[in-house]
């Protein structure tokens, strides 16, 4: 199978990583270089020998978006003496589900701030969202905040929601808004902006008035999946494929 990869620059020493339909982030400073999701193996086995070619410095940190194995996998090719840095929550389930990659040694609830180099990396919990351990990263010098599946640009979220949380993931989104950035590098997709955010969440809004209103009418979820329309989000990627998956998400998390 072919491989779509790249290593593009975000601003100044943050850049990102696509390993087919997965992105992450890595910031390079003096004392050394902080990796994000390393994606799977051989996806962080592809970027430590393009790192190790362009940079002069150590991969010294990695940091976890959130548990799920299609962005986290790998992490052990940077060797034993990576810090690994992650939510408390995601920690819990790296070790519940028994998984073979480096478990964080550096755990959080609330905040984190990792300095390196003259650089600093933000960490937040915004709540739940997709999932209950999504953390956004800011990168303040770089003016930029790395957030995985709980925030597209110009795209649906993706198929029914998986174990989102509602109105968490609204609030969550809402968090991120807050935050002092302009460019937005999300997990999947294009890059995008602040706006970006917002937008996202204007469709989670949309979406959920929607649904509600389809459930306090009594009907079902295959009269709903046939009726609701988002006429202003019909521009955003995949929405004639997941606006029916995305409508049986929300059912499910207004529902249950
Ligand atoms: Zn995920």
């Amino acid at each position: 199978m072919s491989q779509t990869r790249a290593i593009t620059q975000i601003n100044g020493d943050l850049y990102r990583y696509q390993h087919n339909a997965h992105y992450s982030v890595f910031l390079v400073t003096p004392e050394g270089i902080v990796v994000t999701d390393p994606i799977s193996k051989e996806a962080a086995t592809w970027l430590n020998q393009e790192l190790s070619k362009r940079f002069d410095v150590p991969v010294t940190h990695l940091i976890y978006s959130h548990d799920h194995a299609d962005h986290i996998s790998g992490g052990e090719i940077f060797g034993e003496d990576v810090k690994v840095i992650g939510h408390e929550l995601t920690k819990e389930a790296i070790i519940r589900e028994n998984r073979e990659i480096p478990v964080p040694q550096i755990t959080f609830k609330e905040r984190y701030t990792l300095e390196l180099g003259g650089n600093k990396v933000e960490l937040y919990y915004p709540g739940k969202s997709h999932g209950d351990n999504c953390i956004a990263m800011m990168f303040p010098k770089q003016r930029t905040v790395f957030v995985v599946d709980f925030i597209t640009v110009d795209r649906l979220p993706y198929r029914n929601l998986g174990s989102g949380h509602m109105p968490d993931w609204i609030n969550a989104i809402k968090f991120v808004e807050e935050l002092d950035f302009d460019i937005l590098a999300p997990g999947h997709g294009g890059l995008g902006t602040k706006a970006d955010a917002t937008n996202h969440r204007k469709y989670f809004e949309a979406l959920r008035d929607a649904v509600a209103e389809g459930i306090s009418q009594g009907q079902n979820l295959e009269v709903m999946q046939g009726s609701i329309s988002l006429e202003a989000f019909k521009n955003f990627g995949n929405y004639e494929e997941w606006l029916p998956m995305n409508i049986e998400g929300m059912y499910n998390m207004l529902t249950q």
